[in-house]
């Protein structure tokens, strides 16, 4: 048996989270040894896996990229443009080496007595996994299953002709060209894909059982243009047009909350611009709940309302009854035809990436811990999961953490420590327990799913999963690291 790989940290995934990741720790713990295992064949995580026409961001890349790295297009940009953006970041930082694709984490064990993590990966050479061992493990995983997509069952889908389609799984071969098509769904995932389609199609049809809100604007940034002829410098732009948008964002969030009708009334302006001020939105486009319980989904340039207007799309609100030989028949009496169904129907909420956890002889029940700041675990020694913001970029908060934890990992070395976990202190004990997400706060269908699965939350510091950029980036680099949560231990001497 070859002997295991060691490394200090151990990067599960090669994301947008867990590159950045690495980029942290090669600049913030220089003589910290690392690796990132990837199970797919190259890096991007949510950027690789998705393939279907149109694909592109829902946020600004100003946001999205990261903060060390300018982002120097249009604001939302492409998948492609993405996987160039990180190729880039990868070169730069010449993260190539630390690298291992094909390499999915089967298992991962913690031994108390070796103070270390080991993990069972599965690799393309061999049919024998590969062991690595590592002092900490940074989990870049993301939150959903990337092999499949998520399909509801409906009635009559056996007698169905045609071809179902997950975006998530977009066949190379699909030909839609003056096919009448069916999009199960209204998220960001159908809002990008319709306009793609709509002008090779003979028809779309976006169907959905309830409205999203959209938020129709150019993919344009006046500021960013201003600064580019002004030959200011990329870095200062990027600076500058992310304080700009965050700035924005913060405002619509809080009138979401403390003003959700105007801020319904700008959404819907931004559609009528295109479906003209008469245009009935009722009821394909006036949600029941108050704007940002669920992510909104961007429409640059309202492509999405110039495909309806062209008449090359239209909008079904409705439920579906069954799946008939060519289409679907709606509760309504309604039929829809279709050559093609696709169902961008959501995720797979997973956790911690499938792997099978174990801590001295004792498997996770990773539902069973609480979050000590949204990112380490109850119970769980020397390690750090990156889940990022809905209500912002997801990059924002992957580098957050990659700051906090190479904060930790440093403050760790100037401590003689090598392990640390959280844990309940005394004044925490009546404290009363929280799902991850409160369903009053944040409330999409893959979440809802899964929520029994994810870790709890508490009601106060530093216990609290905090959903809010704009407090956590100030909370975060001043947070005390000897408040009694984190639990520093040293390896015995002797
Ligand atoms: C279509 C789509 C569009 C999105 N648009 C936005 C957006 O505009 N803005 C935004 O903020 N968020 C967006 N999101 C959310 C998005 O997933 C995150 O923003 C971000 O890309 C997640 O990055 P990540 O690196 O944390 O995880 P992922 O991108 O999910 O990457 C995780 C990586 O870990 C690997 N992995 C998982 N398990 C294992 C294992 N056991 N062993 C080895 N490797 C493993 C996976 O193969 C994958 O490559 C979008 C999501 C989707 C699906």
């Amino acid at each position: 048996m070859p002997q295991p790989v060691h490394v200090d940290v151990l990067i599960v995934g090669a994301g947008i989270s867990g590159i950045g990741g690495a980029c942290h720790l090669s600049e913030q713990c220089p003589t910290k040894s690392f690796m990132i295992l990837e199970s797919q064949e190259s890096f991007g995580g949510t950027w690789r896996t998705h393939r279907y026409p149109g694909i592109r961001s829902d946020s600004d890349l100003y946001t999205f990229g990261y903060r060390f790295k300018p982002w120097v297009g249009a604001p939302i940009a492409s998948a492609e443009e993405i996987l160039k953006y990180m190729g880039e970041v990868i070169e730069e930082n010449k993260l190539d080496r630390f690298i291992r694709y094909g390499h999915r984490v089967i298992d991962a064990t913690w031994s108390t007595s070796d103070r270390q993590w080991t993990l069972v990966v599965g690799t393309p050479d061999s049919d024998e996994p590969t062991v690595y061992t590592c002092g900490f493990l940074w989990m870049c995983q993301g939150y959903y299953r990337h092999s499949e997509g998520y399909t509801p069952e409906w009635p009559g889908m056996d007698q169905y002709e045609g071809r179902v389609v997950h975006p998530q799984r977009w066949p190379d071969d699909l030909d839609y060209k003056e096919k009448k098509v069916v999009v199960i769904g209204s998220g960001a995932t159908a809002a990008t894909l319709i306009p793609a389609m709509a002008d090779d199609c003979e028809h779309v049809t976006m169907l959905q059982r309830s409205p999203t809100y959209f938020f129709s604007g150019r993919n344009q940034d006046e500021l960013a243009d201003l600064l580019r002829d002004l030959e200011i410098p990329d870095e200062w732009i990027h600076e500058i047009v992310r304080r700009k948008i965050l700035k924005e964002q913060q405002e619509v969030t809080r009138l979401s909350f403390e003003q959700p009708e105007a801020v319904k009334e700008m959404l819907f302006d931004g559609i009528r611009e295109h479906l003209g001020e008469d245009y009935e939105l009722a009821p394909h486009f006036t949600p029941s709940y108050r704007p940002w319980r669920q992510r909104l989904a961007k429409v640059p340039d309202g492509d999405l309302f110039k495909a309806i207007a062209a008449g090359k799309a239209s909008v079904a609100t409705d439920e579906i009854e069954t799946f008939t030989e060519n289409g679907i028949a709606l509760a309504s009496g309604e039929h829809l035809e279709a050559d093609i169904i696709i169902t961008a129907t959501g995720f797979n909420l997973n956790v911690l990436g499938d792997i099978n956890f174990v801590i001295d002889d004792q498997p996770l029940d990773f539902s069973k811990t609480v979050s000590y700041r949204g990112a380490m675990f109850t119970g769980i020694p020397n390690m750090m999961w990156v889940f990022g913001y809905f209500r912002a970029s997801w990059t924002l908060r992957a580098d957050l953490l990659g700051d906090f934890l190479c904060r930790l990992l440093n403050h760790m070395d100037d401590q003689g420590a090598d392990v640390v976990v959280p844990a309940l202190r005394s004044e925490d004990e009546d404290m009363k327990l929280h799902p991850w997400v409160q369903a009053e706060d944040f409330n999409p269908g893959y979440l809802m799913r899964s929520i029994h699965l994810l870790p709890q939350q508490g009601e106060h510091h530093p216990w609290v999963h905090q959903q809010d950029y704009w407090t956590e980036s100030k909370e975060l680099p001043e947070a005390d690291l000897d408040d009694g949560a984190l639990v520093f231990t040293s390896p015995p001497t002797g």
